[in-house]
């Protein structure tokens, strides 16, 4: 016996599985019969028994007596206590080139000012990351630069760690990576070969709508570097080996009607090394209608 999971979730005509993040786009006069046959699994397995195979793969069907919700608790709970992987958030310095309105640094009663971790900080750094090789035997280790703008102080913090801990994992056979939540200002063509020695390969990089509306929130007495920033996304897709972007488009009200400009930007070439990731201002209401969506994000999010 067969039932449809209780994760399945459809988004218009797409059929989406939150505990197996599978998904599949449908024509839309499909949608009605395959809702009809993930309700009734029995008549599916009696007329397509390949297709409910498959959808079992997938994660859409799963056995009667299968609780997935303790499935999910066990999973959680062996995560927690057998995981050793070890992701270390660092924060260079909470400065920021910018100001954007919406920061968080200044909202939390933290100071734009200028100061970053000290070279004794970041020997200590070195000498945890080393600990947590040899004593706590991590088999993996996962560097996730965070600021202020973290690559303001590439050269002073970035680059000695990364390297530092890069060379103690391939010693001991260790998996690394590395990401870095960035503005992009700072990346030049010097930093991208930099990069690619310290295995800097996943970068996190906000663009604020079109040019226009970009360069309202991010700029330099109003100078702002929105041709710059995309210039530089493409780079990294070009020149960094096994390149992974998330592009984030922080939206307000207005962000989402012109923020599909950016894709004539982005090379062809380089885009399936790019992941869109749209996220509301925190400080924004949201918009939605009556079901709860905001149709303009629908929209847009096909469109790129
Ligand atoms: S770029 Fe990021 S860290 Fe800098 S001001 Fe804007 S939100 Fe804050």
């Amino acid at each position: 016996m067969k039932k449809q999971s209780k994760y399945n979730i459809w988004v218009n005509n797409i059929l989406y599985n939150s505990f197996s993040e599978n998904a599949i786009p449908f024509s839309e006069n499909e949608v009605e019969s395959i809702k009809y046959y993930l309700e009734n699994t029995n008549e599916f397995l009696e007329n397509y028994p390949e297709i409910l195979e498959k959808f079992e793969k997938l994660g859409f069907i799963v056995k009667s007596d299968f609780n997935e919700l303790e499935y999910i608790l066990y999973r959680n709970r062996i995560d927690t206590l057998q995981n050793k992987n070890y992701h270390l958030t660092i924060n260079p310095t909470l400065q920021c080139n910018y100001k954007c309105w919406y920061c968080i640094v200044e909202d939390v009663g933290t100071k734009y000012e200028q100061r970053r971790m000290n070279d004794e900080t970041v020997e200590l750094v070195k000498k945890h990351i080393k600990y947590m090789i040899e004593v706590e035997k991590i088999p993996y280790l996962y560097l996730d630069w965070f600021g202020g703008e973290p690559l303001m102080y590439f050269y002073e913090v970035i680059y000695p760690i990364s390297k530092y801990a890069l060379e103690l994992c391939n010693a001991n056979n260790i998996s690394f990576s590395s990401h870095a939540t960035t503005n992009a200002y700072y990346i030049d063509n010097k930093m991208i070969d930099l990069f690619n020695e310290i295995k800097l390969t996943s970068f996190q990089i906000p663009i604020d709508g079109n040019e226009k509306k970009h360069n309202l929130v991010k700029n330099h007495n109003g100078i702002g570097h929105y041709k710059q920033i995309v210039e530089s996304i493409n780079n990294i897709a070009k020149k960094v080996i096994n390149a992974h972007i998330i592009m984030r488009i922080n939206y307000d009200k207005q962000t989402l009607n012109n923020a599909t400009d950016v894709i004539k930007y982005i090379k062809e070439e380089n885009r399936k090394k790019i992941f869109v990731d749209f996220q509301r201002i925190w400080q924004i209401d949201l918009t939605k209608n009556e079901e709860g969506n905001n149709d303009l994000l629908i929209e847009i999010k096909k469109r790129i």
